[in-house]
């Protein structure tokens, strides 16, 4: 007896990146001792200014969350100058993702996304029943042109991811908004930038003001990485009004919990936070880079918060240095999922987390 539709059935299930616990275990560590540089979290840890205002809302949590998330919504407004009825509030923007394929495809239709790009498009558009049009990169990251003449009469939604994950690969703002402007009107275009705040100052575009241009556009934005709330699942999406009620449509009513409202909150107004991760991130990258560029390591300039670098020539290399790697310790993540069996992606850490990491793969490639 096979239950549920072949679409269904045919999805391979997300890899995401082992837990500590799970290494320690595995391998016979001790949990202190395991540095974990697998899923682009903040190394920095949560902020203090969102542990006390979860700390505060935790008196209120007999209650249910605010379905509308009327205070974040206002917080969200204000700083970004958006409209509150263009804001959709997920449970991670990995929701968002979602949302915007539920609501805008159905089965038989199709979705439009780069090779190399995230995992989560080929999942949000096989959950649809919908048909996959994975266009090929150019140099590991989006061929806009070539996304564009993909589209057919049956496209309803295009993803994009800037920077991408795992390639760390940046479009110019230039490309992307006459990219927008080239899209059809019926087709919706979810322009992911869950590292926009990593951005360099000569990198940094202002697509919500897009938004009240065009119609069909969602940009999608994260607390995950930058803001250090990975464990809490919140994100948001920018969209006009009748879209943003679209996909509020099949929102869960209560998809964002209280405390993930409150440090969200709190997170957006600590700007001393924010700037710092863009710095420790700044000088990690550099850190990882200079000792690729010293060990010949090939790596992929990046625009994000991790680096994806080549662990050899033959298609097992991924692997390989991946398991050498967890038994000393250091968890990165492999992307062979991805059609990269030769790459490994490593996140960037705190300087000491970068240097262990270095270490350990110094003497493995030795
Ligand atoms: C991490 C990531 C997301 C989603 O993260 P959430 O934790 O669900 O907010 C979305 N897109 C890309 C490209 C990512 O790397």
């Amino acid at each position: 007896m096979n239950f549920g539709p072949d679409y269904v059935r045919a999805i391979a299930p997300y890899q995401g990146g082992k837990p500590i616990s799970e290494v320690a275990r595995e391998f016979g560590l001790d949990e202190s001792s395991i540095v974990k540089l697998a899923s682009n979290e903040n190394p920095l840890g949560l902020p203090e200014s969102a542990r006390l205002a979860m700390m505060a809302a935790l008196t209120e949590l007999a209650r249910y969350p605010d379905s509308n998330g009327f205070d974040l919504k206002a917080t969200i407004s204000k700083k970004f100058a958006v409209p509150t009825d263009s804001i959709t509030l997920g449970n991670g923007s990995n929701d968002i993702l979602e949302l915007a394929a539920r609501s805008l495809v159905s089965p038989g239709q199709s979705v439009v996304y780069s090779e190399f790009s995230f995992a989560v498009y080929p999942l949000a558009t096989q959950a649809v029943g919908a048909k996959a049009i994975v266009v090929p990169a150019v140099n590991y990251g989006h061929d806009l042109d070539a996304m564009r003449a993909a589209i057919t009469d049956e496209t309803r939604l295009v993803f994009v991811a800037n920077p991408n994950n795992p390639t760390g690969t940046f479009i110019d703002a230039e490309k992307i908004h006459s990219f927008i402007q080239s899209v059809p009107p019926s087709v919706v275009v979810v322009l992911d930038e869950a590292y926009t705040e990593y951005l360099t100052q000569t990198q940094q575009y202002d697509s919500l003001r897009w938004v009240a241009q065009y119609p069909n556009l969602i940009v999608s934005r994260s607390f995950s990485k930058a803001y250090g709330l990975a464990g809490l699942r919140i994100g948001f999406g920018i969209a006009q009004p009748a879209l943003t009620d679209l996909l509020n449509r099949l929102r869960q009513p209560f998809n964002v919990n209280s405390l993930a409202q409150a440090a969200a909150i709190a997170a957006l107004n600590d700007a001393a936070y924010l700037k710092k991760s863009a710095e420790i991130n700044a000088q990690g990258y550099l850190q990882l880079t200079s000792a690729f560029a010293a060990m010949n390591i090939e790596y992929l300039p990046s625009s994000g918060n991790f680096v994806m670098f080549r662990a050899g020539h033959d298609d097992a290399a991924g692997a390989r240095v991946n398991l050498a790697l967890l038994k000393k310790g250091i968890i990165v993540r492999p992307v062979g999922n991805y059609g990269l069996p030769q790459w490994l992606r490593v996140s960037i850490g705190l300087p000491e987390e970068n240097a262990a990491f270095l270490t350990a793969l110094q003497a493995i490639l030795a």
